[in-house]
C-alpha cells in the first residue's frame, strides 16, 4: 500500500542521470512526477524494419537506413560541423551534426549504424541533419518497433525512453495492484495496468500489426482511465458544490409577462424553454452553474437579460462579463433598451473609462446603486466589491480562462450564499462530447433561430475570380446595406501569402471610390476602433475592413454581407461565428469565403461544407469528421488541453458508451482507489477544470 501511494507522488529528484536541466525540460512537457512520466504515452509506433529504398527516395521525406560509416571529419571554421559519410548499399549518405559534437564521440569508421531522419538532396549527395542513430554491435539485435514521443524537440527520443524505462522498472518491481478490479477490466475490455504500460512503451511483438493492436489496447486503457477520473472529479465536485446555499430569486409570472410583452419580438420556443430551465434552477436554493449553448444569433442576450431581471427584482446585483469593449457598449445599449420602462440602473465598467467615471461606478457597485453591471475583465480588480452579487453571467464563455472565472466568483458578498452562474456559449459541440466535458454543469441548448431569419447564402469564391463578388457588393451598397470584410492578418507578412487589412483597405478604396470604408483591428487605438465601430453601427460607413475582432457579439442587423479573405486559414467554428455577424435581421444576407488556388483538397472540402450547412451543431459534426474535434474546438476554445492529458475529443466520442456504462462501477470503488485514480491524472478540484 505504502509503495503505491508514494509512486504517484514521487517526483523525479531521485532519478539517475536526470539533472536539473533534464528535469526542467521534462517539466516543460508536463512531467514532474513518476506517474506523469509513465503516462506520457507515445503518439505512435515506428516500424524500424522497413528500410527506405535509396534509389527511390523523395527529397525532404522521412527515411531510415542501415549502413557502414566510411568517413568521419569536421568542417572548417569557428563552429565546425561533425560529418559522417555512410555507405548504404553502395550509395553514400552524408550525415551532419551542427552542434553537440561531443554527444557523438562514440562513433568510429567501420561501425554499422541504423539512422533515421529527414533526407535532403544536396547537389550530388544525400544529406540528413541530426538523425537518430543507433550503433549495431556484433551480436545485438536492434529493436524492430519503437515508440515515438512528442517531446517538442526538448529531449531526444532515446533520452526520454531511458527515463521511461527506469520508471517502468521501478514500478514493475514494486507491488502494484491495479486500481481497476478484474470486473472493470473485463467490462471495459482493457489490459491490466502493467501490461498496458508495457504495450505502449515497450512493444514486445516483432510484428508491426500485432504491436499496434496491443498499443491501441494499452492506450485505450489509459484514455478510459483519464476520462473516468475526469468524470469522477466532476461528479464529486458537483455534489459538493450542490451543498452550498444560494439565493432564491423572486420570480412571478405576471412580472415576467410584463417584461416579455414589451419586447420588440416574440421569443422563440427555445428561448422560452431556456428561460424556464433557468428559473427552475434559480429556485432550488443551491447555486446554479448552467451552460447556455446557442448558435450565433439565436438570441442568448435577451435570455440573459430576463435572468438579470429576476436578480434585480430580488434586490440583488447581476454582473455580465464580456470579452471586448465593443461588446460591452453594445450590451449596454441592448440592456438599456430592454429595461427602458423599469427603474433599473445599468452601467459598464471597462478599461478605457475616464478615471473619475470609473471611480464613481466602482462606488456605485459597492453601495448597490448599480443593479446590472456589464464589464470587461476590468471588473476583476481586487478593489471592486459588490453590495450584493446574485448572478454572474459570462458571455462568450470560451474567451475566458478559468482564473478569471474564479476571480469573479470570489466577489461574492455573502458567506452564506454563492452567486448563481450562467455561461453563454456559441460554440456548439456534439452532444456526446459535451456530456463528458461538461458533466458538472447544467446544460441548456437554444436550438432554434428567430423566425424572421433567412438562411445566409454562402458562396466559395476563388481568389482570382472576384467579379461576381464585386458586382454583388455594389448591389448591397446600393441597397444601403453594409459589408464586413475580414482578413486573417493586420499587416503584410512575408512568410504568408495572405491578404491583410491595410492592403485590402487601399484596394477597396480604389475599387469603390465613392464609398466610405473604415478599418478595425487590435493594433489600431481604442478610440479609433470605437469610432470605426460606431460609424459602422450608425451606417456612416458601408464597409468595415477588419480582423476577427468582430467575431464575438457584434450585432449590426443592417450588415448583410461578410467577405472572408483566405478563409481556409480559419477554423470552421470560427468561420461559422464570423458568418453569424450577418443575417441578424430579416434581410437576405451573404457570406463570401475567398480561397487561394493553392488550397488543399481537404481544406476545400472543409470550407465547402459551410455552403450547405447553417446549423452550428451540424458544422461541428462535419468538422469532427474532417479534421478531428481538437482542431474544431481549438485549444483555447474548449480549454481542452488543460483538462485532459491524453484523451482526445475523438476518444471521447468513440468511447462514449463505455464511459457512460461504467460510471457506476467507478463510483463503487473504495475511496482509496478513487483518490489514487484522481491523483494519477492530477484532477483535484473542479476549479481546475476549464469550461
Ligand atoms: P447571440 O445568441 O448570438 O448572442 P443575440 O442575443 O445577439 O444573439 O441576438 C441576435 C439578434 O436577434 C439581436 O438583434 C436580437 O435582438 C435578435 N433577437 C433575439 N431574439 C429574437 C427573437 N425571438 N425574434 C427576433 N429577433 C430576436
Ligand atoms: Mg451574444
Amino acid at each position: 500500500m505504502h509503495n503505491k501511494k508514494r509512486l504517484d507522488d514521487k517526483d523525479l529528484e531521485s532519478f539517475p542521470g536526470l539533472g536539473p536541466k533534464s528535469k526542467l525540460k521534462l517539466l516543460q512537457i508536463g512531467i514532474s512526477r513518476i506517474s506523469d512520466l509513465i503516462l506520457f504515452l507515445p503518439s505512435f509506433l515506428i516500424d524500424k524494419t522497413k528500410m527506405t529504398d535509396i534509389s527511390n527516395v523523395e527529397n525532404a521525406s522521412k527515411c531510415i537506413f542501415i549502413g557502414n560509416i566510411t568517413k568521419i571529419f569536421k568542417t572548417k571554421g569557428f563552429k565546425p560541423h561533425l560529418m559522417l559519410l555512410v555507405n548504404v548499399d553502395d550509395d553514400i549518405i552524408q550525415i551532419r551534426f551542427i552542434h553537440k559534437i561531443i554527444m557523438y564521440s562514440k562513433l568510429r569508421v567501420d561501425m554499422k549504424i541504423r539512422f533515421s531522419g529527414i533526407i535532403y538532396r544536396r547537389r550530388n549527395i544525400f544529406e540528413i541533419i541530426h538523425p537518430e542513430i543507433e550503433i549495431i554491435h556484433d551480436n545485438k539485435n536492434l529493436e524492430k518497433i519503437i515508440p515515438y514521443y512528442k517531446t517538442k524537440k526538448l529531449l531526444s527520443q532515446n533520452k526520454l525512453r531511458s527515463f521511461i524505462k527506469y520508471a517502468y522498472d521501478y514500478i514493475s518491481q514494486n507491488p502494484n495492484e491495479d486500481i481497476f478490479n478484474a470486473g472493470i477490466l473485463a467490462k471495459l475490455n482493457i489490459p491490466h495496468y502493467l501490461k498496458a504500460l508495457k504495450d505502449c512503451h515497450f512493444p514486445s511483438s516483432q510484428d508491426y500489426t500485432k504491436a499496434n493492436i496491443d498499443f491501441e489496447a494499452g492506450r485505450k486503457r489509459f484514455v478510459l482511465e483519464e476520462l473516468l477520473a475526469y468524470k469522477l472529479v466532476l461528479s464529486q465536485s458537483k455534489k459538493a458544490f450542490g451543498k452550498n446555499k444560494s439565493y432564491k430569486f423572486i420570480i412571478e409570472e405576471d412580472m415576467k409577462q410584463d417584461f416579455i410583452k414589451n419586447l420588440p419580438f416574440e421569443l422563440t420556443y427555445s428561448q422560452c424553454d431556456a428561460i424556464n430551465d433557468i428559473e427552475k434552477s434559480f429556485l432550488t436554493g443551491s447555486p446554479t452553474k448552467r451552460l447556455l449553448q446557442g448558435d450565433v444569433g439565436s438570441g442568448k442576450t435577451v435570455v440573459a437579460a430576463i435572468a438579470s431581471y429576476y436578480v434585480v427584482k430580488s434586490n440583488l446585483q447581476a454582473v455580465i462579463l464580456v470579452p471586448t469593449e465593443i461588446l460591452c457598449d453594445q450590451h449596454l445599449e441592448t440592456f438599456r433598451k430592454l429595461f427602458s420602462s423599469y427603474d433599473i440602473k445599468i452601467e459598464v465598467l471597462k478599461g478605457n473609462l475616464k478615471s473619475s467615471t470609473k471611480k464613481s461606478i466602482i462606488a456605485e457597485i459597492q453601495d448597490g446603486t448599480i443593479n446590472i453591471i456589464i464589464a470587461t475583465h476590468a471588473i476583476l480588480q481586487k478593489n471592486i466589491i459588490f453590495q450584493k452579487l446574485g448572478l454572474i453571467i459570462i458571455d462568450e464563455q470560451h474567451k475566458f480562462g478559468i482564473k478569471q472565472r474564479i476571480k469573479l466568483i470570489q466577489k461574492k458578498t455573502s458567506a452564506a450564499n454563492e452567486p448563481h452562474q450562467l455561461f453563454l456559449s456559441a460554440t456548439p459541440i456534439p452532444r456526446s462530447l459535451s456530456l463528458v466535458l461538461y458533466e458538472g454543469l447544467d446544460y441548456t441548448i437554444i436550438d432554434e433561430l428567430p423566425k424572421n431569419r433567412k438562411t445566409i447564402k454562402t458562396k466559395l469564391s476563388k481568389n482570382s475570380e472576384r467579379n461576381d463578388l464585386y458586382e454583388n457588393i455594389n448591389k448591397i451598397i446600393k441597397n444601403n446595406e453594409q459589408v464586413f470584410w475580414v482578413c486573417s492578418c493586420i499587416d503584410y507578412t512575408e512568410s504568408l501569402e495572405a491578404e491583410y487589412v491595410s492592403g485590402v483597405y487601399d484596394f477597396l478604396c480604389e475599387k469603390f471610390n465613392n464609398i466610405k470604408i473604415n478599418i478595425l483591428h487590435s493594433k489600431a487605438g481604442n478610440n479609433e476602433n470605437k469610432k470605426s465601430i460606431n460609424n459602422f453601427i450608425s451606417g456612416k460607413t458601408q464597409i468595415l475592413v477588419c480582423t476577427t475582432m468582430i467575431e464575438v457579439g457584434v450585432d449590426v442587423p443592417n450588415a448583410t454581407c461578410i467577405v472572408v479573405e483566405d478563409s481556409e486559414r480559419f477554423g470552421l467554428a470560427q468561420l461559422h461565428q464570423l458568418r453569424g455577424r450577418v443575417g441578424r435581421g430579416n434581410k437576405q444576407s451573404y457570406c463570401y469565403l475567398i480561397y487561394k488556388e493553392s488550397i488543399s483538397e481537404t481544406a476545400y472540402a472543409r470550407i465547402k461544407s459551410l455552403e450547405s450547412h447553417s446549423n452550428g451543431f451540424k458544422i461541428a459534426e462535419e468538422d469532427l469528421k474532417l479534421r478531428g474535434a481538437g482542431e474544431y474546438l481549438g485549444n483555447r476554445q474548449s480549454g481542452y488541453n488543460d483538462n485532459l492529458k491524453i484523451a482526445s475529443p475523438e476518444d471521447i466520442i468513440v468511447n462514449f458508451d463505455l464511459i457512460k456504462n461504467s460510471q457506476k462501477e467507478i463510483l463503487l470503488l473504495d475511496k482509496e482507489k478513487k483518490d489514487m485514480l484522481i491523483k494519477r491524472w492530477r484532477k483535484n478540484t473542479q476549479e481546475e477544470i476549464q469550461l
